[in-house]
């Protein structure tokens, strides 16, 4: 029995072919998500056909979609998006991929599915009490309370994490709120922080090159003046928001994924003194791990969870 998982991510889409759990074959596919889902479908469905054929399969059981937006797990829709896909509200999605490869689809939140990932098969096994936070293009969070998985009445709970206000008199929001952890500290905003030191950046080999946070950790670790104070700004907005999830969810374990991970010797050891620090939760220290399943810990969570509702 072979499933796909999709996981659309804002400038890469994962793809990967998965049996028994196990992922035998992927892809990556560059992505504009600004342009929105239609202009990426049949590059998708070109790449399962690649895999499939690759390894002589006929039939597939199941698709599987992680998208980065509000879902609704249940009708299979797309109920709110933020910048990302903004088209797949009005996409009938179930019925494309029922009708086009005669398979049955489900489809949840991006983050959500990584933490099911990470908690079936990567660094959250065994607990069933932990937040997940990725750090990338944006910011998402997900939320695994006494073994259930944090939906919601309108399927947004523990997913926000990134929209928690940690400035209210900051930056604005694509959500259209101000000052939230992703509007203040994620890669969409990224060159305007570095613009807001105008007067340190002479000198500043970092604010002339490419602005991305692999560059930011880099130039910081050299000395770059500029890079430190941008970089210790973002490190201080990322503990917040997760000392206010631990708050939130009281988890005793907190993953951290994402393109942040590469790096993670500089944010780690910072987001573990912060938390032990700040975080009010008498009953000890929670756990900081990174995210185990890297690229695919949303594949895998979404196939798992498709799974787990065909053969009921
Ligand atoms: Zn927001």
């Amino acid at each position: 029995m072979y499933y796909i998982g999709i996981d659309l991510g804002g400038t890469r889409i994962k793809i990967g072919l998965v049996k028994n759990s196990e992922l035998i074959a992927s892809e990556i596919l560059p992505a504009k998500s600004f342009n929105g889902l239609v202009p990426h479908l049949s590059l998708i469905d070109q790449s399962i056909k690649k895999m499939l054929n690759n390894h002589s399969i006929l039939s597939l059981k199941g698709i599987a979609m992680a998208f980065p937006g509000i879902v609704n797990p249940k009708t299979r829709k797309v109920l709110s998006t933020n910048e990302k896909y903004d088209d797949a509200i009005d996409l009938d999605l179930n019925k494309y991929y029922q009708d086009k490869w005669n398979c049955s689809f489900y489809m949840d939140n991006d983050t959500r599915m990584a933490a099911v990932g990470e908690w079936k098969f990567g660094a959250a096994i065994g607990s069933d009490d932990f937040v997940m936070m990725t750090i990338g293009t944006g910011i998402g969070t997900s939320a695994v309370i006494g073994g259930n998985l944090l939906q919601g009445k309108h399927f947004q709970a523990g997913c926000l994490g990134g929209h928690f206000v940690v400035n209210y008199n900051g930056t604005e929001c694509t959500c259209g709120n101000i000052g939230c952890v992703e509007a203040e500290a994620s890669s969409w905003n990224l060159t305007s922080l570095v613009q807001k030191h105008k007067n340190m950046q002479q000198g500043s080999v970092f604010v002339k090159g490419q602005i991305d946070f692999e560059s930011l950790f880099s130039y910081a670790s050299r000395g770059d003046l500029v890079a430190e104070e941008v970089k210790n700004y973002c490190l201080n907005i990322w503990a917040a928001g997760i000392i206010t999830c631990i708050h939130a969810y009281d988890p005793e374990l907190v993953v951290l994924g994402g393109g942040i991970l590469k790096s993670a010797d500089a944010v780690v050891p910072f987001i573990k003194k912060r938390v032990d620090k700040y975080a009010w939760t008498p009953w000890g220290k929670v756990k900081i791990k990174t995210a185990e399943l890297s690229d695919f810990a949303g594949v895998l969570g979404v196939v798992y969870c498709l799974k787990n509702k065909v053969d009921a």
